[in-house]
C-alpha cells in the first residue's frame, strides 16, 4: 500500500497554478486519479484536485458519500440559487470559512472512461464541484475572505503571534 500523495498546504505557490486541460484519459491519468482517490480517503476529505498534489492537469475526485466520481476537465454550464455553508479544505487545515455558492449546478466533464458526462448536482455535491473547480483555477477558500481576515490566517500559519497591546 502506498503512502498516498503529499497534499500541498496554503500558502504554497503551486496551489495558485491554473491546471492544464487534459487531451485524453490514458494510463497516466488513470493512475493519478486512483492515487488521488486513495489520498482523499486517507485524509478523510470529500474531494481532491490535482492542483493540491502539485499535478498540472485538470483532474479531480469527489466522494460526498454517494460513490467516487472521477473528474476530467470539469466546466460548470449552469447554476441556480445560492447557499452559504462553512467549508474546509485539505490544503488549508483547521480553517472553516463560510462561503456562498450556487445551490444547484449543471457540470460537464469527462469521466475515467473518456465519456462526456452532464451532471446535475445540488447541496454538498454541487459545493464540492465548485470547490474543486476553484482549485483547478488556482483559487482557494481563503480568497473568499476580506483582506484583513486573510492576513490573520497567514500570520497564524507562519507562526506569527500578534503583540498584545
Ligand atoms: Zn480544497
Amino acid at each position: 500500500m502506498s503512502a498516498g500523495l503529499r497534499i500541498l498546504k496554503y500558502p504554497d505557490k503551486l496551489l495558485r497554478k491554473k491546471a492544464a486541460s487534459v487531451k485524453s484519459v490514458g494510463p497516466e491519468e488513470l493512475g493519478i486519479l486512483a492515487e488521488m482517490a486513495e489520498t482523499m480517503y486517507m485524509s478523510k476529505g470529500v474531494g481532491l484536485a490535482a492542483t493540491q498534489v502539485g499535478i498540472d492537469k485538470q483532474l479531480a475526485v469527489i466522494d460526498v458519500g454517494e460513490g467516487l466520481i472521477n473528474i476530467v476537465n470539469p466546466v460548470i454550464v449552469k447554476t441556480d440559487g445560492s447557499e452559504t455553508e462553512e467549508e474546509g479544505c485539505l490544503s488549508v487545515p483547521e480553517t472553516a470559512i463560510k462561503i456562498k455558492r450556487a445551490k444547484t449546478i449543471t457540470v460537464n466533464f469527462m469521466d475515467e472512461a473518456g465519456e462526456i458526462r452532464h451532471l446535475n448536482a445540488t447541496g454538498l455535491l454541487a459545493r464540492a464541484f465548485q470547490h474543486e473547480i476553484d482549485h483547478l483555477h488556482g483559487k482557494l477558500i481563503v480568497d473568499y475572505l476580506n483582506p484583513i481576515k486573510k492576513m490573520l490566517i497567514k500570520r497564524r500559519r507562519s507562526g506569527h503571534k500578534p503583540k498584545n497591546i
